[in-house]
């Protein structure tokens, strides 16, 4: 095979054998590297993650016979490769570490992004357009980052001090962060146009509609995520939505067809 199925079951194609051949060699640093390639929150979707990568793995329900074929090398049926598990135990020896990894960043642009909406969607547009050399700013309505994972998903599943860890690197990227504002009441989005190269509603906004292939909206500079292109899945899919709209932003600033 040229991709593994675990890594294209994936919405966010991580790529799994990679990060695990890592952890399996001790290589943390590199094998959060990976994970970051694809997956800016995984502290978060390490613990929440429905796993759709799990439910495809080749080892599931496997006998595997010791070498003359003679009785189980290991006591059988197998379960799946518990990814989503290596994924949270990379993640959190990461945090655990005096200087957590963050990406390298480009050199600057100059241009400025206004991201609507610090939910998953949101901070992964960020995490990868800040990685691009943009400067981005990360407009919410509520006090704090997180979305759906901090508002939705109660703290026992998933705990407000690992979602914070993952939020920090996006920080430390230089992300600013303008809490308790609301689009529409606080600031309207011709402000945003005026005042920033390009803007991406990670939020659902009446009446703007998105190309689901670009991202882009009928007015110029504006791309838009929300539901209509991740679906009712607040976590990965939101995740890879963000990465895609950081994608299209990114070749729009470059002066690129989208
Ligand atoms: S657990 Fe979820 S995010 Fe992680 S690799 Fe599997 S499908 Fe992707």
């Amino acid at each position: 095979d040229c991709a593994a199925p675990c890594s294209l079951a994936c919405p966010a194609r991580l790529d799994i054998p990679a990060f695990i051949g890592h952890l399996a060699a001790g290589r943390h640093r590199e094998a959060i590297a990976v994970i970051k390639e694809r997956i800016p929150l995984p502290a978060a979707l390490g613990r929440i993650c429905p796993r759709y990568c799990e439910r495809v793995c080749r080892r599931a329900g496997r006998t595997y016979l010791s070498a003359d074929g003679s009785q189980p090398a290991m006591p059988g049926p197998q379960e799946p490769v518990a990814i989503c598990a290596l994924a949270r135990f990379a993640a959190d020896v990461d945090a655990a570490e005096q200087e957590p990894y963050v990406p390298p960043r480009r050199a600057a642009t100059g241009k400025r992004v206004a991201v609507v909406g610090a939910g998953p969607a949101g901070l992964s547009a960020a995490f990868y357009l800040l990685q691009d050399g943009h400067a981005c700013t990360i407009f919410d309505a509520h006090s704090d980052p997180g979305g759906a994972f901090r508002y939705a998903v109660p703290e026992s599943r998933l705990p407000k001090q690992a979602l914070d860890a993952d939020i920090e690197v996006i920080r430390r990227l230089g992300a600013e962060f303008r809490m308790n504002v609301r689009l529409g009441a606080d600031f309207a989005l011709d402000d945003l146009r005026r005042d920033y190269d390009a803007v991406f509603l990670a939020c659902p906004r009446p009446g703007i509609k998105a190309d689901r292939r670009t991202l882009r909206t009928n007015l110029e500079g504006v791309f838009a995520g929300g539901k209509a292109v991740s679906g009712p899945d607040p976590g990965v899919r939101a995740v890879a939505a963000g990465h895609l709209a950081a994608t299209c932003i990114h070749q729009y600033l470059s002066g690129h067809e989208v």
